[in-house]
């Protein structure tokens, strides 16, 4: 046992949202410790948006979040919102600096944000223990929680379980929190990886590593359409990757355990419709039908994605554009506007910035994340059955969670008599 010290509140896992959850308890004038298995705390912070950490978002949606309980994700957003995290963040010295609505501390800096958070938990008097593992949460009764870590045993009142998912284990985040959570009597919905770059089978992916261009990705499981989004798509030696990827993967993840047959269909020419495309191909030919047909792509999409997609209509791209038959035309068009490629895989966990699944949320209450199940106990962001979209919506989950079981758990009784 760590001495006789009963603490009011636990925490088990110093990320995002168990440092929101640490220091909004502190406030409430409870006793708090956090206990982190990394050699420090923020890792995965570290790491958020390329090292520039996208705090949130101005214009978030409650659409951006997947959650098997639909309502869930809005029903305790509306309770914490942006402005609170906002506040929040503002109130230990985050400057926040906004881009098209995506907010950054304002230097651009994750590290800065991870410093401040370090001086906000020393300033609120919280003991923070790195290099401990949690191995067993025991709920011994009311207001009675053991906590076992492989450097001896906590005793606390409340337990706020904020030990990630199992994205980017290398922040520490191994997926050792739904074990914790199903020794507890959670339900757990299986975590696969999302937020992702998918895999693909088609052998041209070798030439066409180093693309980027703007277009629109559709998902598909068999016939049936699962998602789509726009923006710069990336092309890597092994399939797909870029922002508008990343917000579809989740669904190809599912689809894949699911065993069904997935592709994606880009469009390389998103702001054109198939028949404005066709007139604009149409036009060209009637202009250049003296350019031969290996550049008849030249100046629309990138070189290499270019000549991948020429080659694709199987006519010598040293023919002349004005001899090529019409019906090649119409190729070119599906090529260009409906380019078809089967997904494999997701990359790992390694690779993915979060998880869909985890702690099954019809278990938790949407007012402050305590467990219906166990009483005292709290269950904060990634590790939730709940994930967001690209552009700070993963961290504003974290905030809302991790701040409003704070609030909830560090409430310390008013002592009578
Ligand atoms: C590369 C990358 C970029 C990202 N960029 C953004 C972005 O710009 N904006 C955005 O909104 N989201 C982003 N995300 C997602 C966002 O970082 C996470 O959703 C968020 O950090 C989750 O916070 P969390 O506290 O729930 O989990 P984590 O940050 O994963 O924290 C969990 C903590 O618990 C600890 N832990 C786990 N198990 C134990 C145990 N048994 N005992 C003790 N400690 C334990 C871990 O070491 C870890 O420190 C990004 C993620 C990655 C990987």
């Amino acid at each position: 046992m760590q001495g006789r010290k009963k603490w009011r509140v636990i925490v088990v896992g110093g990320g995002a949202a168990g440092m929101a959850a640490g220091i909004t308890a502190a406030r409430q004038g409870a006793s708090v410790t956090i206990l982190e298995h990394m050699d420090r705390v923020g890792k995965k912070l570290l790491s958020t948006g390329n090292g520039r950490c996208n705090l949130g978002n101005r214009f978030l949606r409650e659409d951006g979040y997947r959650c098997s309980q639909k309502a869930f994700p809005g029903n305790v957003l509306s309770r914490f919102g942006i402005k609170e995290a906002q506040e929040f963040l503002e109130s230990f010295g985050i400057v926040i600096k906004e881009k098209n609505g995506y907010w950054y501390p304002k230097s651009e800096q994750a590290a800065a944000v991870v410093d401040l958070f370090e001086i906000e938990l020393k300033r609120q008097q919280i003991q923070v223990i790195t290099g401990y593992t949690v191995h067993r949460i025991l709920f011994q009764g009311e207001d009675d929680f053991l906590v076992q870590t492989d450097h001896g045993d906590f005793l606390g009142e409340r337990v706020i379980l904020a030990a990630g998912s199992k994205a980017a284990p290398f922040t520490g985040s191994d997926g050792s929190g739904y074990q914790l959570a199903e020794d507890l009597g959670h339900r757990i919905f299986s975590p696969l990886p999302a937020l992702v770059q998918l895999r693909c089978q088609e052998k041209f992916f070798k030439q066409l590593s180093g693309v980027r261009c703007e277009g629109k990705v559709t998902l598909y499981a068999g016939a049936k359409k699962l998602a789509e989004d726009l923006g710069e798509i990336q092309l890597t030696d092994y399939g797909i990757s870029g922002i508008p990827v990343f917000q579809v993967s989740r669904y190809a993840s599912v689809a894949l355990a699911n065993k069904k047959q997935v592709k994606a269909v880009l469009d390389f020419l998103p702001s054109m419709n198939m028949e404005e495309a066709r007139q604009f191909f149409l036009f060209r030919r009637n202009h250049f039908g003296h350019v031969k047909w290996g550049d008849f792509l030249t100046g629309i999409l990138p070189k290499k994605l270019a000549s991948v997609i020429l080659k694709e209509t199987g006519i010598s791209f040293q023919q002349n554009v004005a001899k090529i038959p019409p019906a090649i035309y119409e190729t070119l068009l599906n090529h260009t506007k409906a380019f078809e490629v089967t997904v494999t895989a997701t990359n790992s966990y390694e690779q993915a910035q979060t998880c869909c699944g985890g702690v099954d949320t019809r278990e938790i209450r949407p007012e402050n994340l305590e467990s219906r199940l166990v009483p005292g106990l709290y269950l904060v962001g990634e590790l939730l059955d709940v994930d967001g979209i690209c552009g700070g919506y993963n961290l504003q989950w974290a905030w809302t969670t991790g701040c409003l079981a704070g609030k909830s758990a560090g409430k310390v009784p008013i002592a009578l008599g």
